[in-house]
């Protein structure tokens, strides 16, 4: 059974990249791996790109991807959002986290995990998706939305805004892959408990840590 575990402002802020203290940071995920009772937990040097890289023991540092997968029952995964989606991939001997924001959405990152997962021998996958922002809260410019609807219509919305749905566009890929999908349907933008990009700009990160 895996372990999923979403935090929020109340868990501090986890991302070394936003112009926090290092230390601060260290604290907070310090912190976390002893609440939830962990060994390890592997970050990423998330960059909005499709590269997913496999996990294992002899693993060190932090790779530059936006997805992990490990077959490795005493490493957990962690993706680090403020808006952008946490999908966490659940199955008996696989665990995925997959950073997908606007980009993530377009290309290609959910299926190379789900690929690269099922190479590795999982077969009963399961996606939940973390707290990110809402479609009522993400409004791009009407050239970026009327190219990326065009390519990928499930991010359309019917509003006069320029808003994009990027949950129903990742929850329609990962259902065309054959997944149940989750949604914790919480807006970080809506709600002050999660950190939120869109909101505040300057901001921290939360995390969304799986681990089979
Ligand atoms: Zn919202």
């Amino acid at each position: 059974m895996a372990r999923i575990t979403f935090t929020g402002v109340s868990s501090g802020n986890l991302g070394d990249h936003v112009g926090d203290e290092p230390g601060t940071v260290e604290i907070n995920r310090g912190q976390l791996l002893t609440q939830l009772s962990l060994t390890k937990i592997q970050y990423m040097n998330q960059v909005h790109g499709n590269e997913v890289v496999v996990i294992d023991s002899n693993s060190s540092g932090i790779p530059t991807c936006d997805a992990l997968v490990t077959t490795d029952k005493s490493i957990a995964l962690a993706v680090l959002t403020a808006d952008c989606l946490p999908i966490l991939i659940s199955s008996q001997s696989v665990a995925g986290a997959i950073h997908a924001g606007r980009k993530g959405v377009t290309n290609g990152i959910i299926a190379n995990t789900i690929h690269q997962m099922a190479k590795l021998g999982a077969s009963d996958m399961q996606a939940h998706i973390g707290p990110a922002i809402c479609a009522n809260c993400y409004e791009v410019d009407r050239k970026m939305y009327e190219e990326l609807v065009a390519r990928f219509p499930e991010l359309a919305t019917e509003n006069s805004m320029n808003n994009l749905d990027l949950i129903a566009a990742a929850s329609s890929q990962l259902q065309g892959l054959g997944l149940q999908v989750q949604s914790v349907d919480i807006c970080t933008k809506e709600c002050r408990d999660f950190f939120s990009y869109r909101r505040e700009t300057n901001t921290g990160r939360q995390a969304a840590v799986i681990s089979i």
